[in-house]
């Protein structure tokens, strides 16, 4: 009988899940099911069962050869519990989901959030010598997790580390005040580095008369889809899209410097959507411009061999499915 450990990343709208087998490969191929998140956990629970299925159907393989299972939420958890709501529905806050989800489908759950879940995957698509992985992954948010060198995930006391998107930077907007983020507070990294920033950022440049002849500025369409469509004009070397790009990668930079000086993690890995983009060499230039700003010499380089970077700048490899490789990772760690 074979042994496997599946890897299930929740999301907003989809579940992405994958197996691997004892030594660690990867078993078959990555299933995508709807997530159903706002319908209630119960209802994705029947999503999880149901991608289980899918994977194990192709190798003839039933569901009590799953030895594992590591699950991550798009929000803050602890212990199996979730304390934050997001773009949850209401039944999951409070609610052991890494225990119910055991005693339903009676196999091990290991639980996290979906930042961790990557920066492990991260870790293990990478050689060994990696030392520590600081991961960050601008998208609606601003997501992170962090690796300590050997390869253990450092999830803090409450599991409730690395929450990096709230860390403070000092930047004003144009009025002089701070920008207001999703978790409430002011100034927040993520209000810089978001989508929801972006938009924000587009809106107010638009506004200006410098860009009044701007293809963008004169489009009638809504602003979630002219800042998607920012991505295609950065592409081109396009002024306002550069400009507005070039400051979130800077104040992204400048934010990482303080985590480093934490964490000092030799390696920084950003992920998220801008990782597939055609301007992501400009855009981690434009990281390293804030990074060097506010980091101390030693850490942008070595003071034995100049030429040698202290920290490390790079693009996530794993794409869409690190989270739930990482995932299946840790199941087999701890499971197997
Ligand atoms: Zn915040």
């Amino acid at each position: 009988m074979a042994r496997y450990f599946a890897g299930l990343d929740v999301g907003g709208t989809t579940v992405k899940s994958v197996l691997v087998d004892e030594k660690g490969e990867v078993a078959g191929s990555m299933v995508e099911v709807r997530s159903h998140v706002k319908e209630g956990y119960e209802a994705t629970f029947a999503q999880l069962e149901s991608a289980l299925d899918q994977l194990l159907a192709p190798l003839g393989a039933s569901r009590s050869e799953v030895r594992g299972i590591g699950l991550d939420v798009p929000a803050p958890s602890s212990h199996g519990v979730i304390w934050g709501q997001a773009n949850l529905a209401k039944n999951w806050v409070g609610c052991n989901i890494r225990d119910r989800f055991s005693e339903r489908i009676g196999v091990p759950v290991h639980m996290t959030n979906d930042g961790n879940a990557a920066a492990v995957g991260e870790y293990s698509l990478r050689h060994k010598g990696v030392g520590g992985l600081l991961f960050v992954a601008p998208g609606t948010g601003l997501g992170g997790g962090f690796v300590l060198p050997g390869g253990g995930l450092y999830e803090g006391a409450n599991g409730l580390a690395l929450e990096v998107g709230h860390i403070s930077v000092p930047f004003l907007e144009e009025d002089g005040e701070l920008p207001t983020c999703a978790c409430g507070w002011k100034g927040c990294v993520e209000a810089w580095v978001s989508l929801v920033a972006l938009r924000r950022r587009l809106r107010v440049e638009l506004a200006k008369s410098k860009w009044e002849d701007h293809e963008l500025a004169r489009s009638e369409s809504p602003v979630e889809e002219k800042a998607f469509r920012l991505r295609e004009f950065a592409e081109k070397g396009d002024a306002l899209a550069t400009e507005i790009f070039q400051r979130q990668g800077h104040i992204l930079g400048y934010a990482l410097a303080d985590l480093v000086r934490v964490f000092d993690p030799g390696l920084v890995v950003i992920g998220g959507g801008l990782a597939e983009t055609g301007f992501r060499d400009r855009y981690l230039d434009w990281v390293r411009g804030g990074f060097q700003e506010r980091a101390w010499p030693m850490y942008v380089h070595s003071p034995i061999d100049p030429e040698k970077a202290t920290t490390r700048f790079e693009w996530a490899v794993g794409g869409d499915s690190a989270a739930a490789l990482g995932m299946a990772f840790v199941a087999r760690e701890l499971f197997g």
